[in-house]
């Protein structure tokens, strides 16, 4: 493996703080992941759905059943000098109306890009429609894995990394950016509702600039274990996060199987002691 974990186990075990469900672009129900987490033995999952926070609910009614401990988190998307930096949201009071109210407008520009995609595809002359993305998005927050599926089943490329790779990746034909959202805004909305951000997966912007940008912003954390990361990122990272006292955490970005057909839950795993300092620094904010 490329990435090197955490050592230490000790009497809580492991967890894994990144995770997507159907309500982005995971191809697991909020039950389902939960399931699995604890077939895999795992003491928490968070649920970090890009833009959206649905299946938070859904998940923590399950955790109690299988008890397992279910973070509540969400992936926020922004972008600093044209480079897309994914920030983790952890414990973000998610029924607040003003929370709720910026996931909805997010999923609404996230829909309106998709139709923006479409409709270069098209130009391209690609035959696909909105609605056949719609139908696998399900009123998730839509993303590119969503259009990527869509090609595939409406036969235009035969895998999901062929869709990435000739269309809709980031230099692609058929690429259009999301809403742009300032890292700054992303972390004052994240620390307005309660919440903890941490810096996702950093070593796959391969653009430091951009990571010091989000940590300038106000992240309070470097996601430092993640299956993209090389050992020298991990190295790398866990060294900045050091450096700059910042929270250090990691997991797996299961996407159930949509991301290059692997399910991934789990392979990933920090130690509890990871989460709870995450849950340190949010009990002194709200003492504070
Ligand atoms: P979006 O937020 O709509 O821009 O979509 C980003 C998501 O697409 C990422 O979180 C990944 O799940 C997925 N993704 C990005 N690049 C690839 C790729 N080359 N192959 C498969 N999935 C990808
Ligand atoms: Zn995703
Ligand atoms: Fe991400
Ligand atoms: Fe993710």
């Amino acid at each position: 493996m490329a990435y090197r974990e955490p050592a230490g186990e000790g009497s809580s075990g492991r967890v894994d703080l990144h995770a997507h469900t159907i309500f982005s672009d995971g191809l697991f129900t909020p039950e389902e992941l939960v399931a699995e987490a604890a077939r895999l033995k795992l003491t928490a999952v968070a649920i970090t759905d890009h833009d959206a926070v649905g299946g938070i609910d859904r998940a923590v009614a399950a955790g109690r059943q299988f008890q397992l401990e279910v973070v509540p988190g969400a992936e926020l998307s922004c972008n600093t000098n044209g480079v897309d930096v994914h920030v983790l949201a952890y414990y973000i009071d998610y029924t607040q109306p003003a929370a709720l109210e910026f996931f909805e407008m997010v999923r609404q520009k996230r829909a309106e890009r998709a139709e923006k995609m479409v409709s270069k595809l098209n130009e391209l002359g690609v035959n696909l429609s909105i609605e056949q993305v719609r139908a696998l998005a399900r009123g998730a927050a839509t993303g590119r894995p969503h259009v990527a599926q869509a090609l595939v089943e409406a036969g235009a490329v035969r895998t999901i990394e062929e869709a990435f790779q000739r269309y809709i990746g980031y230099d692609g034909p058929a690429y259009f950016p999301k809403m742009q959202l300032t890292p700054k805004a992303a972390m004052d909305f994240i620390h307005q509702h309660g919440g903890v951000a941490v810096v996702a997966h950093p070593g796959t912007y391969h653009n430091d600039g951009a990571v010091y940008a989000a940590i300038a912003a106000g992240a309070d954390g470097i996601e430092v274990w993640h299956p993209d990361h090389t050992s020298r990122s991990v190295d790398r990272y866990r060294e900045m996060a050091i450096k700059n006292r910042l929270l250090m955490t990691g997991g797996s970005d299961c996407h159930g199987g949509r991301k290059l057909g692997r399910v991934y839950l789990g392979s990933v795993t920090v130690p509890y002691s990871c989460l709870q300092a995450v849950k340190n620094l949010r009990e002194k904010r709200l003492k504070g």
